[in-house]
């Protein structure tokens, strides 16, 4: 992936600053559903996480909500994932510049899902974030509802891997300021300090698995990489496409 990274690159610079259109789904199965007010805590929770306003660094990232479409249906409410491709197929709107995120029902074992940045051209339909609605800010999900599932996820969509991701191994998370981790963090155990040099692990860190409460923050080489990644693979002017 790295690779391929580079080489649609090329000599380009990446962006300075990234506005990403955004359009909310709101699914919803006649009952339950994430209330407008949540909606707009989220993306303004995304903006101040990306804005660096909880801690670490500005990413130059930012949200522009374009629209909030609510869709009535319970099948793809309770179970967005196993009715994913039929649900984004109907749904999704615009190209690979804009995030479709989709709120609907998961589960407490898996809060959000998120495709990646080179998966587009692979399958543009199925492009976007899946998010539990109860992890909006102020909803139901107990260490999980200040938004951050969504701003855990979106860096997912921004094409950044879990701090843990290769444990101790190289090349980790592909990011030379993310400390290696042996496994993900759970709740927030300060000291956790899991793999040899490099420093403590980093539980604050937005990839992690850490709870609401405990994430804070992105590093600088998690910004670069998303602007790479965006320049590579999400900007339509100046995507090259040389196949
Ligand atoms: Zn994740």
């Amino acid at each position: 992936m790295l690779d391929d990274l580079a080489r649609r690159l090329g000599d380009r610079a990446p962006a300075v600053e990234v506005t990403v259109p955004t359009v909310v789904h709101v699914l919803t199965d006649g009952r339950r559903r994430a209330p407008d007010s949540a909606v707009r805590s989220q993306i303004a929770t995304l903006n101040a996480a990306y804005g660096g306003r909880y801690g670490g660094v500005d990413t130059g990232v930012r949200f522009v909500l374009e629209a909030v479409v609510v869709t009535r249906n319970p099948s793809w409410f309770a179970d967005p994932l196993g009715n994913e491709a039929a649900m984004k197929s109907s749904l999704r709107r615009g190209g690979p510049e804009t995030l479709n995120l989709y709120i609907a029902q998961l589960s407490e074992l898996v809060l959000g899902y998120s495709t990646y940045p080179y998966w587009y051209d692979g399958g543009p339909l199925l492009d976007g974030v899946v998010i539990d609605w109860r992890s909006l800010p102020g909803g139901a999900l107990r260490n999980f509802n200040r938004g951050y599932t969504g701003v855990h996820e979106i860096g997912h969509w921004l094409g950044l891997f879990h701090t843990f991701e290769n444990g101790c191994g190289a090349p980790g998370d592909g990011v030379d300021d993310t400390p290696a981790e042996e496994m993900p963090t759970e709740g927030c155990p300060a000291g956790k300090d899991t793999c040899p040099g490099g420093g403590k692990d980093p539980i604050h860190n937005f990839m992690d698995y850490a709870y609401d409460r405990c994430m804070s923050e992105f590093t600088k080489g998690q910004a670069v990489r998303m602007h790479e990644m965006w320049s590579a693979y999400r900007t339509t002017l100046t995507n090259p496409d040389p196949r």
